[in-house]
């Protein structure tokens, strides 16, 4: 396992749209692998395939609950909302509030490629709805209700 370089507001591959996944190659569990590692060293909540140079539709999160891997996910329901403050480490030193969804219903693979559904609360449904904006090549700052902020000037709304 190994730490990857991460990519940062402005580069232009933040803006692709990634490609599904066919087949999880070894070259893919060990990117996983890779960004499981990434995001806890960076102390993430969530760490999507673009974020690390990599166009495929593959995210991870983990929002206390342990380390979820989510390959060619969908959106399947999305309800109530919830406005807060979300980060992300593409933009470091940053904040900005955000609405999102509060409940998601959402359907990926594993690594397997077994399939599985996930009901996602408040911050996981956060982390989900964020997450996957990234392989769409949508930042949160692009749906957020503010302006950008440093993290030590915010004050939550
Ligand atoms: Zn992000």
């Amino acid at each position: 396992m190994a730490i990857r370089n991460l990519r940062y507001d402005g580069d232009p591959i933040l803006r692709k749209i990634s490609k599904e996944v066919k087949e999880v190659t070894p070259r893919i569990e060990e990117l996983i692998d890779d960004m499981f590692e990434t995001m806890e060293a960076e102390n993430g909540c969530g760490l999507a395939g673009p974020q690390v140079g990599v166009l495929k539709r593959i995210f991870v999160i983990d929002v206390g609950d342990g380390p979820m891997e989510f390959i060619n996910p969908v959106i399947l329901e999305k309800s109530g909302s919830q406005t807060g403050g979300e980060g992300c480490l593409s933009l470091p030193g940053k904040i900005a509030t955000v609405t999102r969804p509060n409940h998601v219903v959402c359907e990926a693979y594993d690594r397997h490629m077994n399939k599985f559904r996930i009901e996602g609360e408040e911050l996981l449904a956060r982390a989900i709805c964020h997450e996957y904006d990234h392989l769409d090549g949508v930042l949160y700052k692009d749906v957020a209700d503010g302006p950008l902020c440093n993290v030590d000037d915010y004050e939550e709304e």
